[in-house]
């Protein structure tokens, strides 16, 4: 079942934080060893504060999907995102992708993260990301871990060919599992040329003209459908330590990285913006 909205002006999109730092990148010996992760310089703080400074600006709360180990080790900060009205949610414990874990590694860790992040914040945790969006066909039984962990939603699907699956749905829609039903909102896409691809956040975010991008979130808002916007603390930190890595992922992760804390902003003022679950209790 599709969203399908009254009017343009009723959609509210979706906003939403990966917390994690600046060493959290997937498949990198050295850097997705945990326990290497403790000697590396900490950059979460003072990064979320800039992201938290343009929220309040703009009066826009947003769903932070956030690590476990972030939790365990910074949980004042958490304390205070949720202070703020935004919503915690969960980003895995180890950053691991769902795809390298077995079914029973993948409840461990994301059962890790939400019995950490539940005992800061005093609250259920409702949704879930993936690190690297990495659900895929491979993983049919996540989406029912999730479900049986309590988690309402889950926003890691890309429905393209690469990096998810073509058959993975293009706007928020429910999925039955053994333990009930669970919505799922996926990576938001644009027809260009034959193909589709991602632009609400990361590379692609940085390289697309802001007008590109606004215009197309307008029109799938026109059409019905909410988008959904991602960013990461480090995306706002020009001084970063950069991680050694092949050209092909270093383009990605570091190209025109100065663009995102000013794109981001042209977003928040133009268009309207949730948490994830608001989003999906409005249009449920
Ligand atoms: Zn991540």
């Amino acid at each position: 079942m599709h969203l399908i909205l009254s009017s343009y002006e009723s959609v509210v999109n979706g906003l939403t934080v990966d917390l994690e730092d600046w060493y959290h990148i997937c498949g990198v010996e050295d850097y997705s060893d945990p326990l290497q992760w403790g000697s590396y310089e900490n950059r979460i703080i003072k990064n979320t504060d800039k992201i938290l400074d343009l929220f309040r600006s703009y009066n826009i709360k947003a769903t932070f999907f956030v690590l476990g180990y972030i939790a365990l080790k910074e949980p004042d900060l958490i304390k205070t995102i949720k202070d703020e009205g935004h919503e915690i949610a969960t980003h895995g414990f180890y950053h691991r992708r769902v795809f390298e874990m077995t079914e029973r590694e993948f409840e461990e860790d994301v059962g890790k993260s939400v019995s950490t992040i539940s005992s800061i914040t005093g609250s259920r945790v409702f949704g879930f990301r993936a690190p690297e969006w990495s659900i895929r066909k491979e993983t049919p039984w996540a989406l029912k871990i999730l479900r049986k962990l309590g988690i309402l939603y889950d926003s890691s699907m890309v429905p393209l060919t690469r990096m998810g699956s073509r058959d993975f749905p293009r706007y928020p829609c429910k999925f039955d599992t053994d333990y009930g039903e669970i919505w799922e909102f996926p990576l938001t896409t644009v027809r260009l040329f034959w193909e589709r691809l991602p632009f609400t956040g990361g590379l692609p975010l940085r390289m697309f003209p802001y007008f590109y991008i606004l215009s197309k979130i307008q029109r799938i808002n026109w059409e019905g459908y909410p988008a959904i916007v991602y960013i990461h603390p480090w995306e706002f930190d020009m001084e970063q330590p950069h991680i050694d890595l092949p050209f092909s992922r270093k383009f990605m992760h570091y190209f025109n990285i100065k663009a995102t804390p000013k794109k981001v902003e042209g977003l928040l003022r133009h268009l309207r913006f949730a948490p994830v679950s608001e989003v999906i209790r409005l249009h449920a």
